[in-house]
């Protein structure tokens, strides 16, 4: 959206005094108020933003791990995908940036758009998943296909590396992920034609009526595995 919106990335430098959040919306950027934002999660605040400035817009936010500067706080975009890894929620956080919100209507202008198309659909093509078995067991699972290869070869860090297989596999695996919890399958990506991430919904127990897209291989091994944990849903309730 950022880059339909004009831009390949923005720099933020300094600290608002106050919760402010980042409009961009093409070629007007606006800094806004967001003292009202600030102290709800993601799920939160993309509904209140969106409810306000249209559905047609991409959010990336921060809960309130970011907003209390937990260092490991992630960004979350349109509630579900995660910029997780070191702490860009954090530095959010310290910035007083409850969101980056972006509207952009221009499309990219392609150079050679007859060769990018080429090689497009060469990709495309060699993304089938009936080309090879790799390939659909990729598109069928995602990364959870590699939740019983690791055990099979043993390498996964079972509470905290004391073992490196973890006896409780079935309880957590991908095929108990996909028989019990999975929908539908998903693409993160309107063009992506592996469809490897999963829509779950839990219908029964202590977490009936929790949904959401994934979870990928790294979530079911630390909150799992790594943990010695085998109750599935309480991991997708994570
Ligand atoms: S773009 Fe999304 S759906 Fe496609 S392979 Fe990657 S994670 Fe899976």
């Amino acid at each position: 959206m950022l880059k339909y919106a004009g831009y390949d990335h923005i720099v933020i430098h300094g600290r608002a005094e106050s919760p402010v959040y980042l409009l961009i919306d093409d070629d007007e950027v606006v800094i806004k108020d967001a003292s009202k934002l600030w102290g709800h999660d993601v799920y939160e605040t993309d509904s209140t933003l969106k409810k306000e400035l249209g559905r047609n817009v991409c959010v990336a936010a921060i809960g309130q791990a970011g907003e209390n500067m937990v260092r490991f706080a992630s960004i979350m975009f349109d509630r579900y995908r995660a910029a997780a890894k070191a702490g860009a929620g954090c530095v959010m956080g310290a910035k007083n940036l409850k969101a980056v919100v972006v509207r952009g209507s221009k499309g990219i202008r392609v150079a050679k758009p007859k060769v990018l198309f080429h090689i497009a659909e060469e990709l495309r093509n060699s993304l089938d998943p009936n080309v090879s078995q790799g390939i659909a067991a990729f598109s069928r699972y995602g990364t959870t296909s590699l939740l019983s290869l690791y055990n099979v070869l043993g390498c996964h860090s079972v509470r905290n590396y004391q073992d490196v297989i973890f006896d409780k596999m079935e309880d957590i695996s991908a095929d108990k992920l996909l028989d019990k919890y999975v929908v539908r399958n998903i693409s993160c990506s309107v063009n992506c034609p592996l469809n490897c991430c999963h829509w779950w919904e839990i219908r029964d127990g202590p977490y009936a009526g929790e949904a959401g897209a994934k979870p990928e291989y790294i979530v079911i091994n630390s909150m799992g595995i790594h943990l010695g944990v085998n109750n599935l849903e309480a991991i997708l309730h994570f």
